[in-house]
Parts: C-alpha cells; structure tokens; sequence
C-alpha cells in the first residue's frame, strides 16, 4: 500500500498567527505531500513497495540513493514534526521532561534559547532537533532532508523545520521570530515528553 499524507493533528485555523492556515495548506498540503508522492512513485521503481517508511529512509542512506532519501527523510521528518505541535494554551515542559531539561540546560528557557540558536545559525535548509542520545539531551540541526533516523545516538524528541517554506509566509525572512512564535507558544510537550521512551521514530512511521 502506498505511504499516505497524515491528517494534521490540529485543525489548520488552530495554530493563529504563529503558524497561520495558508502555511499549512502550502507545507502540509503541498510540499509534505509532494515528498510523500515522490517516494510512493520512487520506492515502487527501485522495488521498494511493502517497505515501512523508515525501511525505505534506512536502505536509500544504505544504498547512497540520495534521491530516495531526501524525498522519504523529508516525508518522515514533516510527519514527525506536525505531531510537534499543538494549539497555543500555555503549555510548558512537566514532569520528567522538565527534569531533565533543567539538569542539562539550567531551565525550559535557555533549552529554548539554545534550541532558537541551532535553529537560526544553521546555513540555508535543515531541521533543529531536540534528541535523546543514550539518556542525555542534545540540541543538533542537520542539513537539508538528513534525519535522526539514520543516526543511532539520535533517539528524536522536537525538531523545527528550517526550510523557508516553513515561516516565509508568516514571517517573511525572519527565523528567529518564526522560532520564537513555535517554540514559546504551540509546541505538544506531551508528545515530546512521550518520545523520552525512546520511540519516538516510529510515531511518524507507516507501514508499507
Ligand atoms: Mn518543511
């Protein structure tokens, strides 16, 4: 069965100014489902079909298919990073998450502070990413459609997207407000605070 393009989580109105519905109808509706056609008609070529998403990332890396892999990488990491969102409602790390957040970056600020840096000092297109590597935090970006799930030290928790098409419409050329109006407002801590298991890949997986 081909991979399909997930439902937003939220509804597109739901996310106000920070993140507004005609971004989502462009990289959700568009570019996440561009990668997810792409890899649907290149996985069948290459004989691929019946592969799970990560399969399929993890033998186009293999096999140096950079075509391959940047199409279903881009396609797992969009579907990975809207289960990162959520509506504004004042929501904060909690519980363990918050513990470790604070034993490794000092408070939920100056993660968020170091998560805004990786983000805007990153050179033209790539993700920021919140990880877990063995059970510390780390703070990483990588470049382009390059994902944690190819990484064994990169279990991911929160990542922001830091291609242009993901805040030029709503912020013009400005990343750092686009990192600030996702980070401080309509990030789904439970969903981050839930990938602490480790499991967080296989919740934008699909089977093949
Ligand atoms: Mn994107």
């Amino acid at each position: 069965m081909p991979f399909i393009l997930p439902d937003l989580p939220f509804d597109r109105q739901a996310l106000g100014t920070h993140m507004s519905a005609e971004t989502l109808e462009f990289h959700h509706g568009k570019h996440h489902r561009a990668y997810i056609d792409k890899t649907n008609e290149m996985a069948a070529e290459k004989g691929l079909a019946g592969a799970s998403l990560i399969e399929v990332i993890r033998r186009a890396h293999e096999g140096g298919d950079e075509s391959l892999f940047n199409n279903s990488a881009q396609a797992w990491n969009h579907s990975f990073f809207w289960q990162c969102l959520a509506p504004p409602d004042g929501q904060r790390p909690t519980g363990k998450l918050a513990e470790l957040i604070d034993d490794r970056f000092g408070s939920s600020e100056e993660m968020l502070d170091a998560l805004k840096k990786e983000a805007t000092g990153h050179f033209a297109s790539g993700w920021a990413w919140l990880v877990l590597d063995r059970d510390k935090l780390e703070i990483v970006s990588l470049h382009d459609a390059d994902t944690p799930v190819v990484r064994d030290a990169m279990k991911p928790l929160l990542t922001l997207d830091v291609w242009e098409h993901a805040y030029y419409v709503d912020y013009r050329n400005d990343r750092g407000a686009y990192a600030d109006g996702v980070l401080g407002n309509i990030v789904n801590w439970e969903f981050v605070a839930r990938n602490l298991d480790g499991q967080g890949a296989g919740r934008a997986d699909q089977e093949g």
